[in-house]
């Protein structure tokens, strides 16, 4: 798990900006976390998606990446912050959804075929639209390099690819039965219904 310190200034946005509700929210994955952040309007404002993108590239500023890609319209937004701050700057492609597959639109082929790939969407819940896409990429020939997103409440790998969540060091998403909201909260946990 990340436990790298989040820059103060970030905190303080998110709270500020009423961008979390404290308490303790059970998700879709299992896992169990302190802060429900609002994954609506967490990319609104571009000057704290900057920053937020800006962190997600320097944790990957030795990887080498080629092209930025997402299976989401939200992670995409996401993608263009992270490829702009990559040095040098990476491409960015996301998915074509076409009849409930994930697809990529063949004028973007050249981005994935024998590339170094991060992926990026904003929030993982399951992970499993990810790990779609992945297998989507690999079989175009594509190296995944490593899986990256504002708050991750899956797992710390999918399909063997680290996953790095930015926002997981201050709002860690606890396994179950290993959650201490769950021992000395005031609070039963609420479903999340994601
Ligand atoms: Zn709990």
């Amino acid at each position: 798990m990340n436990t790298t310190p989040i820059d103060p200034t970030i905190l303080k946005s998110i709270k500020a900006d009423g961008l979390l509700r404290d308490g303790h929210f059970a998700f879709r994955s299992g896992r169990h976390a302190q802060w429900l952040l609002d994954r609506d309007r967490l990319l609104a404002d571009p000057e704290f998606a900057s920053h937020l993108g800006y962190l997600l590239a320097k944790h990957h500023f030795v990887d080498k990446i080629d092209t930025v890609a997402s299976p989401s319209i939200w992670g995409a937004g996401l993608a263009q912050w992270i490829a702009y701050f990559l040095e040098p700057k990476a491409k960015v492609i996301s998915a074509t959804p076409l009849d409930g597959e994930i697809t990529v639109a063949p004028g973007l082929e050249s981005h994935v075929a024998g590339r170094r790939v991060l992926l990026v969407d904003n929030i993982i819940i399951t992970g499993i639209t990810l790990g779609r896409f992945s297998e989507r990429l690999t079989a175009m020939d594509a190296t995944i390099v490593g899986v990256c997103t504002l708050w991750n409440s899956g797992d710390d790998e999918l399909h063997g690819y680290p996953v790095h969540g930015v926002l997981n060091s201050m709002n860690p998403a606890f396994a179950p039965g290993d959650c201490p909201l769950c021992v000395t909260g005031p609070l039963p946990a609420e479903v999340v219904p994601y």
